[in-house]
């Protein structure tokens, strides 16, 4: 959604007389090659070698050092999870520096370690938390729409690592910059590359416009079958959607007694099941925190946060989500940072968070995971909406420089809900570009 700045800074006049422009960022296409150039696989780890096959049967060309490859390298992962003291880091310089200067444009950088929440030896944890503020630090050096990201195994987790380390390496990644995630050993594969969730139920809602609407999308794209879910006065918008993805529509106020009920009940006789479920739906009610009446505090804390609760209590009750389910909720780097003006926001979107965390566990021997993604600045109608310095702001403090598109969340919860994701839960996924909020 181009406002007149972001028109008059990309102009040909403007690009001419040297104004910095944004990297256009690479974003899936399902058929697309996983990554653009070769890939420097490196660092000695677990999971170094079932990684390099796992990427040259998808067609990866891999090199095991910059001088195997005249190319500009498309990604560069360092697999150092069996690091066990500080001298050991001194593979990052060694190996990354020079691979750094041979990135391509949108390039990749993956770090994959050993969770140090599974390690007990003081060295071994010091050192494998080094790696988070390593590639925290490098995504902010980073340029041309290249990022650099850490996966943490716990365990044996060849599936999780696999799974997230595709991830970041993909154009589904475009927006997400300095993160990191945890991975289990929950085995779990992702058979069909092109429809990876062919074949799966998913409920979105507040599906009828912005971020909700694009979720619909690329989840019907990657194979799902939609119930797109929003209020009754949004049933116009909310056909189109169903009707554009081949999906049905369910008019409800998530925050009605019975919506939970009225999902399982919706999916389960037109579609036959749930699989996923997208809990998108969300408001703002901005007010400096004196000024907040109780109506603009109690319409977000229940439509963020108290309906989700009562949502999931049917949903994962009888004849709701099955065996390997997923639930995936919108959060919001506001619910990690803070906002000014948005205390009743920030509270049901970190409530969120604490949702997520207590919930996954609870729900992990029915193979159903649980998480949240939290966006940064999103171009959507509600961002249009803030005023001209506080959005040109919010656009430019991050790594990317630029805001995120839509379809970068959407990209993020599709991965999240993939089979092969299933090693990932109680994570909260930022989709921000390395947001210097809360960061
Ligand atoms: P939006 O306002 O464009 O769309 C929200 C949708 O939710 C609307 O279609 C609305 O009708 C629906 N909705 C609201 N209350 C509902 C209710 N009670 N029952 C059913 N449907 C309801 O918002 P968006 O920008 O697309 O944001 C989607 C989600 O992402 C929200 O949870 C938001 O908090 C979160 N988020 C957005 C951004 C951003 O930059 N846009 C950043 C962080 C988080």
């Amino acid at each position: 959604m181009a406002d007149l700045f972001t028109t008059l800074i990309t102009s040909p006049v403007a690009k001419k007389v040297g104004v910095p422009q944004p990297t256009r960022l690479r974003r899936h296409t399902p058929g697309d090659p996983l990554v653009e150039g070769p890939v420097l696989v490196a660092g000695g780890g677990r999971f170094e070698k079932s990684l390099t096959s796992r990427l040259e049967e998808a067609g990866v060309t891999v090199v095991a050092t910059v001088d195997d490859t005249t190319e500009r390298l498309g990604a560069i992962v360092m697999d150092l999870s069996a690091a066990l003291d500080p001298g050991e880091l001194a593979q990052l310089r060694s190996i990354g520096a020079p691979a750094v200067k041979r990135l391509a444009k949108n390039a990749r950088v993956v770090v994959v370690g050993t969770d140090p929440a599974t390690l007990s030896d003081v060295g071994e944890v010091a050192t494998q938390r080094a790696l988070e503020g390593f590639s925290r630090s490098l995504g902010k050096e980073l340029r041309f729409g290249a990022t650099a990201n850490l996966v943490l195994a716990q365990g044996d987790a060849t599936d999780g690592v696999h799974s997230a380390v595709e991830f970041f390496l993909s154009g589904r990644s475009a927006y997400v910059d300095g993160q990191v995630v945890r991975v289990d050993e929950t085995t779990g594969t992702t058979d069909e590359t092109l429809r990876p969730l062919a074949g799966k139920v998913a409920v979105v809602t507040g599906a009828a416009r912005g971020i909700g609407a694009e979720i619909a999308a690329v989840l019907a794209r990657d194979g799902a079958t939609v119930v797109a879910v929003d209020m009754p006065a949004a049933g116009e918008a909310l056909a189109k959607v169903a009707n554009d993805v081949r999906g049905t529509a369910l008019q409800l106020d998530v925050t009605a007694a019975d919506a939970g009920s009225r999902i399982v009940e919706h999916a389960t006789q037109r579609h036959g099941r749930i699989d996923i479920v997208v809990h998108n739906a969300g408001i703002t009610r901005d007010r400096l925190f004196v000024n907040l009446d109780e109506a603009k505090w109690d319409s977000v804390i229940d439509v963020n946060l108290g309906s989700i609760l009562r949502m999931n209590e049917a949903i994962l009750g009888q004849g709701g989500l099955g065996e390997g389910g997923r639930i995936v909720c919108l959060s919001s780097i506001a619910g990690i940072a803070g906002n000014r003006g948005q205390t009743n926001y920030g509270a049901s979107k970190a409530g969120l968070i604490g949702l997520v965390t207590a919930l996954a566990p609870q729900v992990r021997d029915r193979g159903i995971t649980v998480n949240a993604v939290a966006p940064g600045f999103i171009e959507t109608e509600m961002t249009a909406r803030v005023p001209f310095a506080t959005r040109e702001m919010g656009r430019r403090i991050n790594s990317l420089q630029q805001g995120g598109l839509p379809r970068d969340v959407a990209e993020a919860i599709a991965w999240l809900s993939q089979p092969g994701a299933a090693a990932v839960t109680g994570q909260v996924l930022r989709v921000c570009g390395q947001s210097w909020l809360g960061a």
